[in-house]
């Protein structure tokens, strides 16, 4: 690992052109080095070159406080979801210079950000990597109910999209993550990601598991909690809360995966995924059609600037949300009543 990390000190030229994300992260680490830690996690190759795939832990929370990670590009073409990711960073970056009561915040929650999970298809500008994998497709997880033909992933070939790759092989990207999530997040008593996606709806979404089948997870209670934690505290938030399942359903998504093995441990792991409507930049503005990035990214300078401020404080929230855990988890008596709740909300056919 030593040898890796030396060798990928400085990316290519090459590189930096390709996926500059790369090479901004590792400048925010190189400039902060009290307030944050670079790890390497794994490199993937693309035309000759590596490139690495980065977690950056900011603050200095042990591995016995709960855990909170956030994580983009794993669709190489959604980079949004990167910078909303790197916004974010910056911005504590800067606070913690001087903000004495964020430093005490981030020793009491472990802050996670893997932004650039899929760096060759960053570099190539596709969904899948340089494998022609679709990364949230790839785990093996079979939906139990049916789904789309395509999108829902399929095995015929790597130049279709939302191709599915080796069922017994994770591809690298995605067993970078697996690895990750046991030794940081599964080891940590409460922890939860969100992963920022771009490209489909018109509203800002966020999805918990299932994606493969239409029954409640079994912390369905808890994820009411959070979701009643955010209604109440930012009532007029902008974003809609489902189940991905309530929106379409696939085999072989890596949050499925993941929150399954969790279980398998008795961990208490909530992943979250962002997914921004995108199509909302397109209706006001069609000529993004034009461009295939435009279809996942907002092309217009103000409106990219607007949508790098708009989910701060949500990714604030939920920090403190982690941080303080203990004070919203519903317990006993309560867990029952926000199971049912959660059945009428999300799993009643109306
Ligand atoms: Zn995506």
């Amino acid at each position: 690992m030593a040898n890796l990390a030396t060798r990928m000190r400085k990316l290519s030229s090459r590189s930096r052109d390709k996926v500059p994300e790369l090479e901004v992260l590792r400048l925010m680490a190189e400039h902060n080095p009290r307030s944050c830690e670079l790890q390497l996690l794994d490199t993937v190759s693309v035309k000759q070159h590596e490139l690495p795939i980065y977690a950056m832990k900011i603050g200095r929370a042990d591995s016995s406080k709960p855990a909170l990670a956030l994580v983009g590009g794993i669709h190489g073409i959604e980079r949004i979801g990167t910078e909303i990711i790197l916004a974010f960073v910056r911005t504590l970056l800067a606070r913690l210079r001087w903000d004495d009561a964020l430093r005490a915040e981030l020793n009491e929650v472990q802050l996670w950000v893997l932004p650039a999970m899929n760096p060759s298809g960053m570099w190539l500008n596709s969904r899948a990597n340089a494998a022609g994998v679709d990364l949230m497709r790839n785990a093996p997880v079979e939906a139990s109910i049916t789904v789309p033909p395509l999108l829902g992933g399929q095995r015929l070939s790597r130049k279709l999209p939302w191709f599915r790759g080796n069922p017994d092989q994770l591809e690298p990207e995605a067993q970078a993550l697996c690895d990750f999530a046991r030794a940081h997040l599964f080891t940590a008593p409460f922890s939860m990601v969100l992963d920022c996606h771009s490209g489909f709806g018109f509203k800002d979404q966020l999805w918990f598991p299932y994606a493969c089948s239409k029954e409640p997870i079994v912390h369905i209670a808890e994820v009411f909690a959070f979701h009643k934690l955010l209604a109440e505290t930012y009532p007029h938030n902008i974003y809609t809360f489902e189940p991905q399942a309530n929106v379409y359903n696939t085999h072989g998504d890596l949050w499925d995966y993941l929150y399954q093995l969790a279980l398998a441990e008795k961990r208490c792991f909530l992943p979250l995924t962002m997914e921004l409507g995108s199509w909302q930049w397109i209706r006001k503005n069609p000529r993004q059609l034009t461009q295939l990035l435009g279809f996942f990214h907002p092309i217009m300078p103000h409106r990219l600037e607007r949508v790098l401020r708009r989910h701060l404080t949500f990714f604030d929230f939920m920090k403190d949300a982690v941080r303080s855990h203990a004070n919203w988890l519903p317990v006993s008596n309560d867990r029952l009543a926000f199971e049912a709740a959660a059945r009428q909300l999300w799993y009643t056919p109306s």
